[in-house]
């Protein structure tokens, strides 16, 4: 039977992940609802804007499924936030899926949005990483998290178990290693 990709469709760039895996050739669906998460073998977590999807998650009664979901995930920027051991906020609840701390907006406002080469391990091609007021890094809390790419110091791809975590926009680059390199997890 074929899998079925979700991407989490509450705000941001769920529709260009989408696209991609549809390039791909992955049966995927945009997830809104508990009982749509349930059905996936593997969920994308996009970027966008995370508080607001943080409210939204609870507004539809997501956050129990999302805490659930054992199968691989891809989260993205925002998305990385949102799996992260961050403290609790007034504007963001992360799931605490992902043992790492991050820094919200630590590369600066919309205007200093950058896209740079990072060599991802084990690839043989530079990857285009496409920052937009991304998350950084600030601390791993598990020895399991596997650090796959790096810019200046900085952790930028993740992996933990079934989990990859990237603080910038693969989605928004014509190369689709990332996501390939996800859908094998599945
Ligand atoms: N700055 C956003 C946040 O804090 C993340 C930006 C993005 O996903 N491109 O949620």
């Amino acid at each position: 039977m074929s899998k079925t990709v979700g991407v989490l469709g509450l705000q941001g760039a769920y529709a260009k992940h989408s696209k991609m895996l549809d390039q791909l050739g992955i049966k995927n669906l945009i997830v809104r609802y508990p009982d749509e998460i349930e059905k996936c073998d593997g969920l994308v977590i996009p970027g966008g804007e995370s508080s607001t999807m943080s409210i939204l998650i609870d507004q539809m009664d997501l956050r129990k499924p999302l805490q659930r979901f054992k199968k691989p995930i891809l989260a993205t920027c925002a998305g990385v936030i949102l799996l992260s051991e961050n403290k609790s906020s007034a504007k963001v609840k992360p799931l605490h899926k992902l043992p790492l701390l991050c820094e919200r907006n630590a590369y600066g406002r919309q205007i200093e949005s950058f896209m740079t080469t990072i060599e991802i391990q084990n690839e043989h091609q530079n990857f285009p990483a496409i920052f937009i007021r991304g998350p950084k890094i600030s601390q791993i809390k598990s020895n399991k998290v596997e650090v796959l790419a790096q810019l200046d110091n900085s952790p930028v791809l993740v992996k933990y178990k079934n989990i990859m975590a990237a603080t910038f926009h693969p989605e928004l680059s014509n190369n689709t290693r990332i996501h390939e390199i996800f859908i094998n997890l599945i």
